[in-house]
């Protein structure tokens, strides 16, 4: 029997116990297997049930009876489009294990990772991207992720990548009629007209690749490092926002040697927050290693705080520190504002805070939020959050220039082979060009009973 054909089951709830658990069931032989082992109350077997119902009955297996509701969806209705069967039994994990054995019993066999959503995708319930999607949203860490993955599960994306690849379908059509009319200046219109719909395409492309800035932030959040002197209070505005002593706090210079990290969540916004060794001229083998590190993340930062202590001097090693960032996106923060005796400002645009008072916190997120942008998000927009989906926009935007570029020299059967090209990669998205391996390799790093 094909790998696909068979009835897969697997538990669908998480692996600790809560108060119910679902064992779900895949497959032409799923309602079959379903009536040897559920017999609801009103005397019906599954095969029976109206699909879509709840029914409640009586679940036997080897080892034990339990009272579980049952419901069936018939082909092509359901969430894989095969037969599906549910049981919401009792949340204990025995219990599900002991029914989901019994279903393997009579003939099903374990689902393997994000099989019942690879069969929706190859029975064409939904795109590659859709699948996706919703696996960006299982796994969300923040609002701004659940947000992103809807976006991409109701196919907002595949959408555009379907009209894409429409319009190269269409485009290659007025070529193929162009052929039937060998006149030059059918040819000469042709190319005028072909060269314009695929300078639209390109242009719509790149403004949806240019999104994928803003869909990592939203997927891995933001980097906001923290770089200042030793002492300047790093570690307590680290404290301060993570709202936990995570890293040590002292007055004594050079205490943080290496990095401390930690995530906030600010408007659904996932910051990945990291507090530097404090950056100045050492001779401490262990704290240079440190200060080079810091050095080194600046540059992958996507925002970076630099930290000015009111109570001393602005020094050689602040000037160094802030050429270094002054290429980048930054915030400068003058700390300790309530040990500071005359408040002159060293930035015209600094931003004075006290952890001791707590003051200046909020105007320093409501300015990282306003570097970031991503509050900006409306529902229905198109925002890249996978690098795959990206690269595929990239290859198929690369094809579609490489026919814009040679359409005045080339033949338009040449300029047909990128188009064809641009139509390939395109489809990646959705899946509806894409390899079995890739697919495979995709669905593999879903969770089980997905
Ligand atoms: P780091 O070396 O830059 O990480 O600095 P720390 O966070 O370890 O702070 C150095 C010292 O400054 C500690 O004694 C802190 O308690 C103190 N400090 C930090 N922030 C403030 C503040 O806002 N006001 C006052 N008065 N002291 C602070």
């Amino acid at each position: 029997m094909n790998k696909n054909n068979e009835t897969i089951v697997a538990i669908s709830t998480g692996s600790s116990s809560g108060a119910i658990s679902i064992v779900r069931m895949s497959g032409e032989m799923s309602t079959i297997i379903a009536d040897k082992i559920f017999k609801a109350y009103s005397g019906q077997t599954p095969s029976e049930f109206e699909p879509r119902y709840l029914n409640l009955g009586n679940i036997t297996t080897e080892n034990f009876s339990e009272q579980a509701m049952c419901v069936v969806f018939k082909a092509p209705k359901s969430y894989t489009g095969e037969n599906l069967v549910e049981f919401q039994c009792h949340g204990g994990t025995q219990i599900a294990n002991g029914i989901m054995k019994e279903c393997i019993k009579h003939g099903a066999r374990i689902a393997t990772n994000g099989e019942f959503t690879k069969r929706a995708f190859l029975n064409g319930k939904m795109s590659l991207s859709s699948a996706e999607g919703m696996m960006d949203m299982i796994n969300a860490e923040s609002d701004a992720e659940i947000r992103a993955g809807y976006e991409l599960l109701t196919g907002n994306l595949s959408k555009l990548a379907y009209s894409s690849q429409k319009e190269l379908t269409d485009i290659l059509s007025e070529i193929e009629v162009s052929f039937d009319y060998p006149e030059e200046i059918i040819e000469y219109i042709t190319k005028a007209k072909v060269k314009e719909r695929l300078e639209n395409l390109s242009k719509q492309m790149e403004e949806t690749i240019e999104t994928s800035e803003t869909g990592k932030m939203i997927k891995s959040g933001i980097n906001v490092l923290i770089v200042g002197r030793p002492n300047v209070g790093k570690s307590s505005l680290l404290n301060n926002l993570l709202q936990k002593e995570k890293a040590i706090v002292t007055d004594i210079a050079g205490t943080t040697r290496d990095t401390v990290e930690g995530t906030f969540l600010l408007d659904d916004i996932k910051i990945n927050l990291i507090d530097t060794a404090g950056i100045h001229e050492t001779q401490d083998t262990v704290e240079k290693i440190g200060v080079d590190k810091a050095k080194n993340l600046i540059s992958q930062a996507d925002i970076v705080l630099f930290l000015v202590d009111s109570n001393r001097e602005y020094s050689a090693d602040d000037e160094e520190i802030y050429n270094s960032i002054k290429n980048t996106k930054y915030i400068i923060l003058r700390t300790k504002s309530d040990l500071a005796e005359n408040n002159q400002k060293h930035f015209e645009d600094e931003i004075e805070i006290s952890i001791k008072n707590n003051q200046g916190i909020d105007k320093l997120k409501e300015k990282i939020l306003k570097l970031t942008k991503i509050s900006n998000l409306s529902s229905g927009s198109v925002i890249i959050t996978n690098e795959r989906h990206k690269n595929a926009l990239i290859r198929s935007n690369e094809a579609i220039k490489r026919a814009i570029e040679n359409i005045e020299l080339d033949s338009l059967d040449l300029i047909a082979i990128d188009i064809k090209q641009a139509y390939i990669d395109i489809g990646e998205i959705t899946g509806n060009t894409t390899s079995e391996e890739i697919i495979d390799s995709i669905f593999s790093k879903f969770c089980l009973g997905k």
